[in-house]
């Protein structure tokens, strides 16, 4: 076992504190990292207040780890000590359900492991990348490729994964008119993906203040949703809607936004139940969806996309001690656009 240092929710209504926590030995299939960077999402702020339901604490978040490989277990082949690696949502799943079998795993019929707060299939309560190093199976760490610096990869392992995966599957690319709704950790990445693929992209964010920015990440257009405007402009327009917001929304107003054949795609995942009117569907033909992160193949899919596109996350990088800070500020719709934690700060 190895005793590292690491930042932890105790309860659902305190700050998150410094403390330690066991890491499991390295086994055969297994890799050590030393993890540099850890994205906060803000599914560690929902996960940790208890927002989907009563977590077990202590809880170490963090599913956007960057690091590099400092010891691989006697029969790891994928991954050798110094290389460049992340670790996304996931640390395992059954591996042999039709899910599994298809590159899903994140859909495994026995439930993906999550990175943090649930048991992992030898009994041990997985804990997340607010830490300095963590042990992972190999096929579930991914490859960080040369040109994408660890600190703008690191929120890739989510943010990235979850807006390219839906982008890709509804077919975001030339001749598509793509919305991202909020621009967040989640929404700014998926503006420079979509854009990436060859969409025309437009923002509908609560206000124009950050609207200089969304141009200069590679939208076409920007709306503000508090303009009621906005709605009647845009009614009919766009073949798929990226819906990244945290909270709820009137999904009827959005929905109105569809052209026909259109899909408005939900990847934010607020506590409440979101409803709507079925007329919204049924006057043309629109589709209302989810989509969770992506498999660990398109993972790696994504992080190469990236790189080739030179494409990262806008970053602010703090020490450990600001975590709290940070969180404050992300529940206030108040980054820019992604608090990533340097873990040389947890000591
Ligand atoms: P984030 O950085 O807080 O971004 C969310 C954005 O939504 C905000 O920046 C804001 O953008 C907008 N927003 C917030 N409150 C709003 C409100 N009351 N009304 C309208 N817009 C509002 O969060 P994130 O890390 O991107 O995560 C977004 C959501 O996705 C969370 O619920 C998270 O749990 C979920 N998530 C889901 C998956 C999945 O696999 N499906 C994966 C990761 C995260 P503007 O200021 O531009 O309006
Ligand atoms: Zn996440
Ligand atoms: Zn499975």
């Amino acid at each position: 076992m190895l005793t590292v240092n690491a930042y932890a929710a105790t309860s659902a209504t305190e700050p998150l504190i410094p403390t330690t926590i066991e890491r499991r030995d390295v086994g055969a299939h297994d890799v050590l990292i030393d993890i540099k960077f850890a994205g906060i999402c803000h599914s560690d702020i929902h996960t940790a207040r208890g927002d989907w339901g009563p977590a077990s604490y202590p809880l170490v978040p963090g599913h956007e780890i960057a690091g590099i490989v400092s010891e691989v277990g006697s029969a790891v082949t994928k991954h050798a000590v110094g290389d460049r690696v992340g670790v996304g949502c996931m640390v395992n799943s059954c591996r042999e359900c039709v899910n599994c079998l298809a590159g899903e795993e994140q859909f495994c019929v026995k439930g993906n492991i999550g990175t943090y707060g649930v048991v992992d299939h030898d009994g041990t309560r997985t804990q997340g990348g607010y830490s300095t190093h963590v042990v992972v199976t190999e096929d579930f760490v991914v490859r960080i490729p040369e040109g994408l610096e660890l600190d703008v990869a690191a929120p890739l392992l989510c943010a990235g994964i979850t807006t390219y995966s839906p982008l890709n599957h509804w077919g975001a690319g030339p001749g598509k008119k793509v919305a991202i709704v909020g621009l967040g950790g989640l929404g700014h990445v998926g503006v420079k993906i979509a854009h990436a693929m060859g969409a025309e992209v437009t923002v509908l964010s609560q206000s124009l203040k950050k609207q200089e920015d969304g141009l200069r990440l590679g939208a076409d257009h920007y709306f503000a949703t508090s303009d009621p405007s906005t709605f009647e402009q845009l009614a009919g327009s766009f073949d798929l809607i990226l819906n990244t917001v945290s909270a709820k929304i009137d999904l009827d107003a959005y929905l109105s936004l569809l052209a026909v054949d259109g899909a408005m795609v939900n990847v934010g995942a607020p506590a409440e139940p979101l409803s709507l009117n079925v007329f919204s569907l049924i006057g043309g033909r629109r589709s209302f969806a989810g989509s969770l992160i992506g498999g660990i193949r398109e993972t790696q899919e994504m992080l190469d996309f990236c790189a080739e596109h030179k494409l990262g996350a806008e970053i602010e990088v703090i020490p450990a001690g600001k975590i709290n800070e940070a969180y404050e500020r992300v529940l206030a719709s108040d980054v820019r656009y992604r608090f990533v934690i340097d873990t040389s700060t947890l000591v």
